[in-house]
């Protein structure tokens, strides 16, 4: 069985199951020799085919299987674990804790420590390391399947009926599937850059992110979402020259106008070089293999020669283009998002998505929940007929420098949901106590907000902005599914000395 490294093909441990499987495959294709060319016989059936071996096919799959005994099998054509473990969450927050640590040892200083840095970072080897950390996740994985006894075939499907997928093998080997049910976990890939930009296409995205084998001298990142926003803040703290082109003049433009204005104007004082109100125009490649980007901003028309790289981290784009979902009538939007329901249901009745396929709240635990509910749903006892995941108050984190946590309504939204007489909105801004051993233009900016809504003072949006918001948002987050208010917070009684504590303390 093959999965694939960051670079190229991996073999991990080959299960007698798997071989079994590939023999018969071929046994069953001698058998059906005579068929027509263009028709590729039915090798298997199963009652669950998942398509995409990320977040969520991986958890509804091993629970349909493994909880319920349902008969179900994962078609994953690159490595499993997908996005997250392969490209995305994991390798991004083993990053961002080297910088975090490159942070801790220039803070060290203030506190008294003669901390001597006798050579640079060693990126070379740190990566080295992340890749061989989340190669073993990908052998965890597969055996998680085995143990769960979830079929799983490599290879990259097609749909091409309404109970058919064709599966194609790397050798180019394709066999035809026949499910009762069919769930579409595939997940996205990097939206490239627009086609109107020459040279545009020298540039990498996220995935080439986790190529870099060499700290850079100098970056440009292209693009305003936490994506670039988490990796502008990680080369600027490990050293790297680091600017962020971004379209407007803030950025992480979803977020509550407090963590725009905040993360941005941090950013700016930690030395990113922001580009405001940014396009670029063409991109050049010196004969040193460095890029030149010509761009227009807020300063007018400019050029940053001696680019190491240039990452475009532009968006998403969902992985439906080549899937076949036009052969059994499954519904996509404009953009390409499979059309499903709160329940995961599309406008077919067998077929189901989840994730970042359908382009709504994408993270990874979102479609772990929407799998393992749609698991249950389909194939658990009668109490989990009505079983789907709650889309309401997701907690979401951005690892930027400093770390933002929001959950709920941004104050924009909160006012047109509930009109401004009906809100009352408290927050905070101080220094927290990790600076105060800091000079003042060492310290960093901690902000929370909190907007309640009725005479009940309901909280229904929680932003927090500074050090420790990762870890500390969950808490609040379980505090808010449950229907906080403003008096709820208030009969806390505070942890002290932390920063949190000033969320149950607002005046
Ligand atoms: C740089 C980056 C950082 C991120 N950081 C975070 C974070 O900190 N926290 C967080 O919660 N989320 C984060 N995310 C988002 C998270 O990774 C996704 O929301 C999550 O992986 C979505 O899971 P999924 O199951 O929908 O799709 P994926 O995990 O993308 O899995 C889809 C799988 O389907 C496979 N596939 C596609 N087409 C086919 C086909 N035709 N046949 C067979 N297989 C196919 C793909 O190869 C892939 O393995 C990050 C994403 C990126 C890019």
């Amino acid at each position: 069985m093959q999965a694939f490294g960051l670079l190229g093909r991996i073999t991990v441990a080959s299960t007698s199951k798997s071989r079994a499987a590939t023999s018969r495959v071929s046994s069953i294709s001698r058998h059906f020799s005579s068929t027509p060319a263009n028709m590729v016989p039915i090798s298997k059936e199963t009652d669950y085919l998942v398509i995409g071996g990320g977040s969520g096919g991986l958890a509804s799959a091993r629970m349909a299987a493994g909880k319920f005994g349902a008969k179900a099998m994962i078609i994953e054509g690159s490595r499993l674990g997908g996005t997250c473990v392969n490209v995305g969450c994991v390798p991004k927050k083993v990053t961002f804790n080297a910088a975090a640590i490159a942070e801790a040892i220039h803070d060290a200083k203030a506190y008294g420590f003669s901390v001597e840095e006798k050579k640079p970072f060693d990126f070379t080897s740190f990566k080295h390391k992340r890749d061989a950390y989340i190669k073993r996740l990908n052998g965890i994985y597969e055996r998680n399947l085995t143990n769960d006894k979830v079929e799983y075939i490599h290879g990259w499907a097609k749909v091409v009926g309404k109970n058919e997928v064709e599966v194609t093998a790397d050798d180019g080997t394709k066999q035809t599937v026949r499910a009762k049910k069919i769930l579409i976990a595939v997940g996205g890939n990097p939206t490239p850059p627009p086609a109107n930009i020459p040279g545009a296409e020298l540039g990498t995205n996220s995935d080439g992110f986790f190529d870099i084998d060499t700290l850079p001298k100098k970056v440009a990142l292209i693009g305003g979402g936490y994506i670039a926003v988490e990796f502008a803040g990680m080369f600027n703290a490990l050293g790297t020259e680091t600017h962020l082109f971004i379209r407007h003049k803030t950025f992480l433009r979803t977020f509550d106008p407090m963590i725009q204005e905040g993360v941005t104007n941090e950013y700016e004082r930690l030395g990113v070089h922001l580009h405001k109100d940014s396009v670029q125009t063409r991109i050049d490649k010196a004969a040193d293999g460095k890029l030149t980007i010509h761009y227009k901003d807020a300063g007018g028309e400019g050029t940053l020669e001696g680019v190491d790289h240039l990452i475009w981290a532009i968006g998403r784009t969902p992985a439906t283009k080549d899937l076949g979902l036009d052969k059994a009538g499954v519904e996509v939007d404009h953009k390409g998002h499979v059309v499903a329901d709160d329940y995961q249901n599309t406008n077919v009745d067998n077929i189901y998505a989840l994730g970042d396929v359908c382009g709504k709240a994408e993270l990874t635990p979102v479609a772990i929940a929407a799998g393992r509910r749609l698991a249950e749903r389909l194939f658990g006892p009668e109490q989990f007929r009505t079983a789907h995941l709650n889309y309401d108050n997701i907690p979401s984190v951005v690892f930027a420098h400093p770390e933002v946590g929001s959950i709920g309504l941004t104050e924009p939204q909160a006012v047109e949901r509930f009109g401004r007489e009906n809100l009352t909105v408290y927050s905070t801004s101080f220094t927290a106590m990790y600076y105060a051993m800091m000079e003042q233009e060492a310290k960093g900016p901690t902000k929370y907000k909190l907007i309640c809504a009725g005479p009940e003072q309901k909280v229904v949006g929680l932003h927090i902005m500074g050090l420790g918001s990762g870890e500390m948002l969950q808490g609040f987050g379980v505090a808010m599914k449950m229907g906080a208010t403003k008096k709820d917070f208030d009969s806390c009684v505070a942890i002290h000395p932390t920063s949190a504590e000033e969320l149950v303390t607002l005046k």
